[in-house]
């Protein structure tokens, strides 16, 4: 970690994990936690699902403004999940995180992997369903998705796993309650670490005071 960070500044939150594993319920209660959590709304051109709100859930673009979006560089990062464009805006994110804010991404790992790039000082959270089982469970009871789209995204998760070791913590979602008090716990480590505070100690080194 770069230890010559000047000022305090805000946690950015990547949260991936195979689709079912849960990790949209727990960026829900992290941001119930933790009310001044700014959530990254992503652009999509999947369709939306019953209920979702544009500007809300997610931006819901065209095929053609996404490809205008990144051609002009707007998204931080960028992936097609099952045949869709996912992207994060670029402004919004940079923006909260200059003023100290704490961000919350909760993208693909495709994605995480172009914002570990970027940043490294990224805090990188992979989330894992209890077992396979489980999972194929999970997802045929939320039953959001079309039967090919739920066996598409099943064999995707066995493989998604194995990115697992690229992330910083993995939690495992037995509970989902007790799950985001883990991530909680972890942000809180977090923001201790010496390459986040060693500005404290460098202002007493060079001040003498
Ligand atoms: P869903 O269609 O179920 O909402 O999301 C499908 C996948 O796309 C999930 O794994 C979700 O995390 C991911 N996703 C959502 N937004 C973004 C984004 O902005 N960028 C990337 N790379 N993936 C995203």
């Amino acid at each position: 970690m770069n230890r010559k960070i000047k000022e305090p500044q805000g946690l950015l939150l990547v949260v991936s994990g195979p689709s079912g594993a849960g990790k949209g319920t727990i960026c829900n209660l992290m941001r119930k936690a933790l009310p001044e959590l700014a959530y990254s709304v992503s652009v999509t051109t999947r369709q939306p699902r019953e209920g979702e709100v544009d500007g809300k859930d997610y931006f819901f673009k065209t095929v053609a403004q996404v490809k205008d979006m990144i051609f002009r560089g707007e998204l931080l990062e960028y992936a097609q999940v099952y045949g869709n464009y996912y992207g994060t805006p670029k402004p919004y994110v940079q923006q909260l995180l200059n003023e100290g804010k704490d961000v919350l991404l909760e993208i693909d790992i495709q994605g995480a992997l172009q914002i570990k790039k970027v940043f490294p000082d990224g805090v990188f959270i992979f989330v894992v369903p209890p077992s396979l089982e489980e999972l194929r469970a999970r997802i045929y009871k939320r039953g959001t998705d079309a039967e090919d789209v739920i066996e598409k995204r099943l064999r995707a998760a066995t493989g998604e796993l194995e990115y697992a070791s690229e992330y910083d913590y993995i939690i495992v979602n037995d509970d989902a309650e007790k799950a985001t008090k883990r991530v909680l716990t972890l942000m809180e480590a977090e923001r201790y670490r010496a390459g986040r505070t060693y500005f404290l100690v460098d202002d007493m080194i060079r001040s003498g005071k």
